[in-house]
């Protein structure tokens, strides 16, 4: 294993291409392992090509510090649209420092000035499918272009919708070329997430101690109450739970 972290360490060729029919195969290896191990695996085969996808709810407080645990590199990012509560904010800069890292912030293409211009004011207001695809959704595929694994925070009893996350996954990119989306947590329930954090003193979005579940944009999020469904406060007065970053890539063809 240190010898081929080595090898990537000296910018070893590009790992060869995945063949989504591996799938189901790799599914059930990492199924047999630990969260670390699941990442560690990635790192060992994908380096720098595999990173962390998080918005700084919990489990990916958990992915970032597994990771570092390990002394893995894997490189991290979050979708930073422009419309983050201020608390969210202050949690990325505390948790680069408690964590010594560096999380990229991807950046939508159109500034909320432009956005307006072109598609009207407060569009998550009016079309929220619209403006979570100009913000979140479009950033992410820019951003996969880059990798060749995208790990999440996911687990099967966020919701009813996720209730199947395997370990590994294949999705497209826009080109129709398939990245691999790595969910090291999927087995993960939201209690022992909550226990890890409390175990290591790893820092929290204040806003959960108010009564938020899952926390995405400030105009978008309302606090829904301890004991509400894990996707409560998103988008009130929309049949909408999802922002689409699990839901509008399509897998690649076969
Ligand atoms: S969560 Fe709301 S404000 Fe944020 S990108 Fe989606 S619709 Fe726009």
């Amino acid at each position: 294993m240190l010898g081929r972290l080595a090898s990537w360490l000296r910018g070893s060729p590009a790992p060869a291409p995945l063949d989504p029919a591996e799938v189901p195969a790799l599914d059930a290896r990492l199924a047999g392992m630990e969260a670390g191990e699941r990442l560690a695996w990635a790192w060992e085969r994908f380096g720098a090509r595999a990173a962390i996808g998080t918005s700084f709810q919990p489990a990916g407080i958990v992915l970032l510090h597994l990771a570092k645990r390990r002394g893995l590199d894997l490189p991290a990012f979050t979708l930073d649209t422009g419309l983050l509560f201020r608390e969210t904010i202050e949690l990325k800069s505390v948790l680069q420092d408690h964590l010594g890292i560096v999380v990229e912030s991807v950046l939508p293409d159109l500034d909320l000035t432009e956005q307006a211009r072109r598609h009207g004011d407060r569009l998550w207001e009016r079309d929220p499918d619209a403006c979570c695809g100009l913000r979140k959704v479009a950033p992410l595929g820019r951003k996969l272009r880059e990798l060749d694994v995208w790990i999440t925070g996911l687990r099967r009893d966020g919701s009813a919708a996720r209730a199947a996350t395997p370990f590994l996954e294949a999705v497209a990119r826009e080109d129709g070329s398939a990245v691999w989306k790595l969910n090291p947590l999927a087995d993960w329930t939201r209690e022992r997430v909550w226990a890890h954090l409390k175990e290591h003193r790893l820092p929290h979005n204040p806003l959960h101690d108010r009564g938020y579940r899952s926390i995405g944009c400030s105009v978008c999020t309302k606090p829904a109450g301890e004991g509400a469904d894990e996707r409560a406060g998103r988008w009130p007065g929309f049949d909408k739970t999802e922002c689409g970053l699990h839901t509008r890539l399509r897998r690649p063809s076969a």
